[in-house]
């Protein structure tokens, strides 16, 4: 299993770390930082893959044959443990942690490393994150720690300060594009811009509709505009999905901020986003996201989806100085 030469923005990241395994100075903890959807757990799999080879070549890559090789990759090699949440969005517990502790100060079954995966590492709760402190410090000699984390600066100062950090950058947008096209992304632009340049994020926001609900927003709040539809009419279509209408408003009145600002934009296709600037007050449009930010806590606990969309539909027509009231007809 090579994967990490097969992304091609991995291939930095991978040289330094293939040199730092092939002369055996590779650090017992490595924090992979970087943006969701650059594939920081891929890379973390492939260094263990490779640690763990029992005929690894001389550019340090595991063979994908071996007795190891083929264990890691049906998630059942004994020296190679994984931690992460159990269930999405759920937080890494403090038994989790100690379980993981207790596996790696075992003697190793093959006689190589013994690697422990926490991905993401982010997702630990403090007991977990101090659970694991000790083994930071003083680990068990042949144990490797492989952290991976979207924002490190969620991890605690004396987790981070005892890990060497890897920061992976997204490539560059031709990079991305190209890569985007070998996978058969259409629309690679939108995708890449609502991912920030993640592309394996971006697959997934394609492969899930994200990049035509955005469009569809940016569509809503132009028909607004224009009058062509109410607020009541666009909150009966967002009703649906009204728990992601407000982020999506706030990133695009924030993009739509900066372009007004003569800025760059981070989301999605700035192309499709210029029209909705044009005679848009910068004012109006910080008061608007002020409104939306705090509508967002109204949010997983708003008794009328339809009322909040409504104001929040109406917060737009008044940024873009067609004030209504709130909950006007269409
Ligand atoms: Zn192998």
């Amino acid at each position: 299993m090579t994967a990490a030469e097969s992304l091609p923005w991995h291939a930095d990241a991978w040289a330094r770390l293939s040199e730092r395994v092939r002369a055996e100075t590779l650090p017992h903890a490595l924090l992979l930082a970087g943006l969701p959807g650059l594939g920081k757990r891929r890379l973390a799999t492939s260094l263990a893959v490779a640690l763990l080879c029992e005929r690894r070549t001389d550019s340090a890559s595991a063979c994908g044959e071996c007795r190891s090789c083929r264990l890691v990759a049906q998630s059942a090699h004994p020296d190679f443990f994984v931690v992460e949440p159990e269930e999405e969005r759920k937080q890494i517990r403090i038994d989790q942690v100690r379980a993981l502790i207790e596996r790696l100060s075992l003697r190793s079954q093959y006689g190589r490393y013994r690697i422990g995966l926490i991905a993401p590492a982010d997702r630990m709760n403090t007991a977990a994150a101090n659970a694991l402190l000790k083994t930071l410090e003083e680990p068990p000699s042949g144990a490797v720690l492989l952290l991976t984390a979207a924002r490190p600066a969620r991890l605690p100062a004396t987790v981070r300060s005892r890990c060497q950090q890897l920061a992976l950058q997204p490539p560059s947008e031709p990079v991305a594009q190209e890569w985007l096209r070998a996978q058969g992304v259409s629309g690679a632009q939108e995708a890449l811009g609502l991912a920030l340049g993640a592309p394996l994020r971006a697959i997934e926001l394609h492969q899930s509709g994200a990049v035509e609900r955005w469009r569809k927003m940016l569509s809503t709040m132009e028909q607004l505009r224009a009058e062509r539809i109410g607020v009541v009419a666009a909150a009966a279509e967002w009703r649906e999905t009204g728990a992601e209408a407000i982020p999506m408003l706030l990133a695009i009145c924030a993009d739509l901020a900066r372009l007004a600002a003569g800025g760059t934009v981070r989301y999605g296709d700035p192309g499709r986003l210029r029209p909705l600037v044009v005679g848009l007050d910068l004012l109006r449009l910080h008061d608007y996201v002020e409104q939306l930010l705090e509508q967002r806590r109204y949010l997983d606990h708003s008794l009328n989806e339809q009322l909040l969309l409504e104001s929040v539909f109406a917060g737009w027509l008044a940024a873009a100085g067609k004030a209504r009231p709130t909950g006007a007809q269409a």
